[in-house]
């Protein structure tokens, strides 16, 4: 896997912004355009069971070596220095594959001793969760996200190059009776193969009181496959799903969350109440299309305890290297801070001609940045 170029020193200002964090710079994880990041995703490890078309090559990636990956006890200094002295209000735990981690519930529970109140939840790709839901949930992990990308066998099999849809599906149910829900549901739809199916997935997981939430495709797959022109945009979800279902705006704030909500109401053809009963909500991740950056409150630390201010940063600032040469709290917490002052205004995935030969893909593919 191609490396990303090490950061350390803060990248040149933006917009005539000093890209030195000032003295007298707001407290916390600020930046330089007035935000502050209080939500961490932190990636258990870059390894993953899965090899989404999206996301990893087929043949998988060179996984980092154990002694790169963060420790548990590396893990939950980290986590403390974020939650105790930079304002971190939530956590969520991410990878690669955060189930394929075999301490995974320990490190669950190490940090549920130390944030008795934090927020913690993981995203996954849900194989194996049937066997671990009970315990992540008697560890303290609050609640849960598991990728779906279609509930045909084949599809499913088409899209993570994997057969694994039964077990993904124990591992959902699995999650739900263990008390770890609200279950939130991801799905990335890709043209020509899941598209078609959004409106069946939808009415799949309102039956069963999940919320599904469709995300745009980034240009984050290993194989930099990702073209604009074959990408399915938010606007054309929300038409999939108007065939089947009316969808108005949850009245619920949004309050930084990267997914659009939509209240669901079936749609009755020929009915003159267009306004029957409210069957759930959808979330649309429209990051490409209608990016949500002036609001973003997200700060990321790779498996190998490296901070991205945002998942298209080209400047990393290694934290572990720093945590593992004797560095006090208060240096970790200068350092995330300095990384974090120099986070881009926006990702510029918005602009035009995105797919033209000016844009350049990060070298990290989503599976090595955590997701
Ligand atoms: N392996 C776990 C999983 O799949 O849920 C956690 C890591 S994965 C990188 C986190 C999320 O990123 C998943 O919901 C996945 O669908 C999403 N994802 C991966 N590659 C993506 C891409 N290129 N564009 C949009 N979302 C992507
Ligand atoms: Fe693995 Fe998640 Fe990437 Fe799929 S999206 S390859 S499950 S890391």
């Amino acid at each position: 896997m191609p490396q990303p170029r090490e950061g350390g020193s803060p990248v040149p200002g933006a917009q005539g912004l000093p890209a030195a964090r000032p003295a007298d710079a707001p407290a916390g994880l600020a930046d330089r355009y007035g935000r502050r990041a209080t939500d961490m995703r932190l990636s258990l490890t870059d390894k993953c069971n899965l090899r989404c078309t999206y996301c990893m090559p087929a043949e998988g990636l060179e996984w980092l070596a154990k002694q790169a990956v963060m420790s548990a006890e590396e893990i939950v200094r980290i986590v403390r220095v974020g939650v105790d002295l930079l304002g971190v209000r939530e956590l969520r735990l991410t990878g690669g594959e955060p189930l394929v981690r075999a301490d995974l519930v320990s490190i669950i529970a190490a940090l549920r001793k130390a944030h008795p109140e934090l927020p913690i939840s993981m995203t996954t790709n849900g194989v194996g969760l049937d066997k671990k839901a009970a315990a992540l949930k008697a560890a303290g992990l609050t609640r849960i996200n598991v990728s779906l990308d279609s509930l045909h066998e084949e599809t499913f099999a088409d899209l993570t190059r994997r057969p694994f849809l039964d077990r993904v599906l124990a591992g959902v149910d699995a999650a739900w009776a263990a008390g770890l829900g609200p279950v939130k549901l991801n799905a990335v739809l890709m043209r020509g193969i899941n598209d078609a199916e959004s409106p069946s997935l939808l009415a799949w997981a309102l039956d069963r009181g999940y919320e599904l939430r469709f995300i745009e495709q980034m240009p984050l797959d290993a194989d930099h496959g990702w073209t604009r022109r074959n990408m399915i945009t938010a606007a054309e979800i929300r038409d999939l799903l108007s065939a089947d279902y009316l969808l108005s705006p949850d009245p619920r704030v949004r309050d930084g969350a990267p997914a659009e909500r939509f209240e669901v109401r079936r749609r009755v053809a020929g009915s003159a109440d267009p306004h029957g009963p409210v069957l759930g909500t959808v979330g649309i991740i429209a990051s490409v299309t209608e990016p949500f950056c002036s609001d973003c409150r997200r700060t990321r630390i790779t498996a190998e305890g490296k901070i991205m201010s945002c998942l298209f940063s080209r400047e990393e600032f290694d934290l572990l290297g720093l945590l593992r040469d004797g560095a006090s709290d208060q240096e970790l917490a200068e350092r995330w801070q300095d990384a974090m002052w120099v986070k881009p205004r926006a990702h510029g995935m918005d602009h035009v001609g995105l797919d033209a030969p000016d844009f350049v893909q990060p070298d990290r593919s989503m599976s090595a940045i955590g997701g």
